[in-house]
């Protein structure tokens, strides 16, 4: 790394440090050596790359407690006086009834106002009726933040928000809500703090950026001039790659009893849309080729799943799918805008269907990320799905499995179903729009408008959970648990 790029780097350091702070001058640290070698490496890779992102996220973490805590300084709200200190307060009230304010005061400097002394009472009174309920729902957000943090998953407010209202709907508190003032004294109590983390993601394209759009420009036009085909019959598809984690046998270990270890496969979806805003209902699962196969696998009918050697969608499966998933959805002409599939004599044997008349519109190579529907916001969309329910399984510790073969099968039909609700219609042809066709944009809808907020409860049978879905066919809110053990779809 060249010496003069860390150097302006530490320069720049230092005149923020300057100007910021009173014009403190020191000798830069080996870690701030280290940031500023890291820096520069992130803008080469960003100046080596055709696109990049930055994805900022606030997580929570512990801090260690200060050495002398002032106690007026944490605790600034009524929620967080302790127990202890208010009932200490009340009680010499009680036994001094006819003693001024100021009197009290020099006994409890924190009670810096006369009005306190209701809010007391009052926080008593409900106390008496509740104290272990509330104490309870302390603990258990308390256990889950430290058992999340062992297994190193990023917690936010949200989730202490939701953990909380679990367990006050299990104790039956009723009226209790895990507002914003609850969640930050819980932090204060709990010496938590809030970091936040910057990922920078790069993407490398062969092929040049500037001549990619301009391609994807006339292709565009192009298909505006000579299209003839009405919405319901143009056609996207698309393939895109996700990884699961499944637990095998680890045969080299030595352990006599044998030992089990976690290996990451990867699988493709392949899915169809048409311009009208229709999640066309059958699609193919891909699965990477390994020795360990599960048989068993239990496959709902419109889905097609095959394997192979990387998991990637190859020219056998396409062939197959093209009859078993493409051909349905066709009326007797169709438009498909696909990337290019090997030569011009694969690509007639895959597409040469039966009775169909299907006209191949080709992508202009590299220019998937800009220019196919599906590429630009609805596998976006779906990979969300799959993390925010992944990370809530994780969190919340529901008892689910979720690393084999079925229950990747299982997941993906649950994503599917959802999309296929004709509220997310806006959503498909907004992806058209995106990626430059003309389509009239609709207002703005996301897989997060189904995902519930963490006040919300599972209205399944009498479950505590709270809800993870507000599912757009029927509306129902239901927790993580029971969309996926009961299979929700319609
Ligand atoms: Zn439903
Ligand atoms: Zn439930």
């Amino acid at each position: 790394m060249e010496q003069l790029e860390v150097d302006t780097i530490l320069e720049v350091m230092k005149t923020m440090r300057s100007s910021g702070s009173g014009g403190e001058s020191r000798e830069v640290s080996v870690k701030e050596r280290k940031f500023a070698e890291h820096i520069v490496g992130v803008i080469k890779r960003i100046a080596a790359s055709s696109k990049h992102e930055w994805i900022e996220e606030e997580e929570l973490y512990s801090v260690e407690p200060p050495e002398n805590i002032d106690l007026n300084v944490i605790y600034d709200a009524l929620e967080s006086f302790d127990y202890d200190y208010i009932r200490n307060v009340i009680d010499w009230k009680e036994r001094n009834p006819k003693i001024n304010f100021k009197t009290l005061q020099k006994q409890f400097p924190r009670v810096t106002n006369s009005s306190y002394i209701a809010k007391f009472r009052a926080y008593l009174e409900r106390m008496a009726l509740n104290r272990e309920k509330y104490t309870a729902i302390s603990e258990f957000v308390w256990s889950r933040y430290r058992e999340a943090q062992d297994s190193k998953y990023p917690v936010h407010d949200e989730d202490l928000k939701r953990w909380a209202f679990e367990k006050a709907r299990e104790v039956e508190l009723d009226g209790f809500k895990a507002c914003d003032v609850w969640v930050e004294n819980f932090k204060k109590r709990n010496f938590i703090g809030v970091r936040k983390t910057t990922e920078v993601i790069t993407y490398n394209n062969e092929h040049d950026t500037a001549e990619t759009e301009v391609l994807a420009a006339e292709f565009l036009m192009n298909f505006k001039l000579n299209s003839r085909f009405e919405p319901s019959e143009i056609f996207n598809a698309a393939q895109t790659s996700c990884a699961y984690e499944i637990t095998i046998e680890d045969e080299t270990s030595d352990d006599p009893i044998g030992s089990q270890k976690t290996e990451l496969r990867t699988y493709s979806i392949q899915l169809i849309i048409n311009m009208d805003g229709e999640l066309c209902n059958n699609f193919m699962i891909v699965f990477q080729q390994c020795s360990d196969e599960q048989e068993d696998l239990i496959i709902p009918p419109n889905i097609y799943i095959t394997s192979s050697d990387n998991g990637k969608v190859d020219k056998d499966a396409l062939k197959n799918w093209a009859t078993i998933c493409l051909s349905p959805n066709l009326e007797r002409e169709a438009c498909l805008l696909i990337s290019p599939v090997g030569t011009q004599r694969v690509q007639n044997s895959i597409f040469s269907l039966p009775d169909k008349k299907l006209t191949i519109k080709l992508l202009p190579t590299g220019s998937a990320a800009i220019l196919q529907p599906l590429s630009v916001l609805i596998f976006k969309q779906w990979k969300l799905f799959i993390k925010k329910f992944m990370q809530r399984v994780s969190l919340d510790q529901i008892p689910l499995k979720l690393n084999d073969k079925n229950s990747i099968i299982k997941l993906n039909f649950l994503i599917h179903n959802q999309l296929r609700a004709p509220l997310f219609k806006p959503l498909i042809r907004n992806a058209w729009a995106k990626a430059g066709f003309e389509v009239e944009k609709e207002p703005d809808i996301s897989i997060d408008s189904i995902l519930d907020k963490p006040d919300c409860g599972c209205q399944m049978g009498d479950c505590h959970s709270a809800s993870f879905i507000n599912c757009a066919h029927c509306r129902h809110h239901i927790c993580a648990f029971h969309f996926f053990s009961t299979f929700h779809h319609h």
